[in-house]
């Protein structure tokens, strides 16, 4: 028998890691939105977020605005981002292009997803790749080829998870399946599609661990406060918000009672997911703060503390814009 490892017997070790924050943007479509989204980013650094994951349309749609997104944030903010890549549509010789722009602007975590179907349902070109997990096959061999260039950080690669069937699966089981796959290609790390009863992520944690699946699953939560939003929800994700809480924002008379109510049931969820041993919280913001920051206040994560000098320099970012 060989002697207990130093590390295994370390007290210290086994403490419990800090709570990971992140929140996801999107990149803006007009000047106005562009002018409102820096104002939100410039309030949602202050809350020193882990990361912040910036969307991508599917195919490529909107490719320019979200690296451009990216850049910025890289250089003219503290935050770390998280780009996501779709591959529905795009050939693997497209995406190794794009995968080798991304790292070359400094990306270094890409959360791999399939992206939509056209909604005409035409099948996507000849070539192109057909799921998620292959995508995340090619970040690792475009990671593979550069690998002396990532000496100081190699590519974290985060994938989505589902707390409710997703529409095109014949079941939540076959879900829990591909997370399963997708965590054998490579991935790191998952974050879920929004959901909205609390025990629902304490099941798809259930399900997973049972299957195999030991990456960490990151519950994504959205602050619904208007009802414009759940039609905007139900167009992106086909997810169906809970009928009371629907119920509740429609009595609402105000959109001030709207944001309390929204900001309530999103907490609800956090903490539930937090109970369950969530290892982080990840808000969707729909590019506004106000929900995201009311939501933060009331939940009282257990953060870790950044260092003196990170903070003076959110001071001077923030002075100097
Ligand atoms: P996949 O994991 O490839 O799954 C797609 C479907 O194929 C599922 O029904 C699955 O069951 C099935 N499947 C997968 N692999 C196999 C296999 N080997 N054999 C048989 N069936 C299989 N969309 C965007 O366009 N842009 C974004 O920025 C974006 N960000 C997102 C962020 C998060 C956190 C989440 C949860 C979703 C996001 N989406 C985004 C939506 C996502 O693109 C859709 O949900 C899409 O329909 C599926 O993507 P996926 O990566 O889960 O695909």
């Amino acid at each position: 028998m060989s002697p207990p490892s130093l590390i295994d017997t370390h007290p210290n070790l086994s403490d419990a890691a800090p709570v990971a924050l992140s929140y996801e943007l999107f990149p803006p479509r007009s000047p106005a939105a562009a002018e409102s989204l820096w104002n939100t980013i410039r309030e949602l650094e202050t809350t020193e977020p882990d990361y912040v994951s910036v969307t991508y349309g599917a195919s490529g749609s909107n490719r320019d605005t979200a690296v451009e997104l990216i850049n910025r944030l890289l250089m003219e903010t503290t935050l770390r981002p998280l780009a996501h890549l779709t591959c529905v549509g795009n050939t693997p010789e497209e995406l190794a292009e794009i995968i080798g722009e991304l790292l070359d602007t400094g990306v270094r975590g890409i959360l791999a997803l399939r992206g939509d179907k056209p909604k005409d349902g035409a099948e996507p070109a000849p070539g192109s790749l057909r799921y998620a997990q292959d995508l995340i096959e090619l970040i690792r061999r475009v990671e593979q080829r550069r690998s002396a260039l990532l000496c100081a950080g190699k590519i974290a690669v985060g994938v989505a998870a589902y707390p409710t069937r997703h529409p095109e699966s014949p079941s939540e089981a076959h879900d829990v399946e591909v997370l399963l796959a997708k965590q054998r290609s490579g991935a790191d790390f998952a974050i879920t599609q929004v959901f909205f009863h609390t025990e629902q992520y304490a099941d798809l944690i259930t399900r997973a661990r049972r299957a195999g699946v030991t990456i960490p699953i990151v519950p994504g939560v959205m602050p619904l406060t208007s009802l414009r939003r759940v039609t905007r929800l139900g167009e992106l994700s086909g997810v169906e918000p809970a009928p009371e809480l629907l119920e509740r924002l429609a009595a609402a008379d105000s959109d001030a009672e709207r944001l309390r109510i929204g900001v309530r049931a999103t907490v609800d969820l956090a903490n539930a997911a937090l109970e369950a041993g969530a290892p982080g919280i990840h808000l969707y913001t729909f590019n506004e703060h106000q929900s995201a920051l009311e939501v933060l206040d009331k939940l009282a994560l257990p953060r870790h503390s950044r260092s003196a000098s990170r903070r003076n320099a959110i001071a001077r970012r923030q002075l100097a814009s």
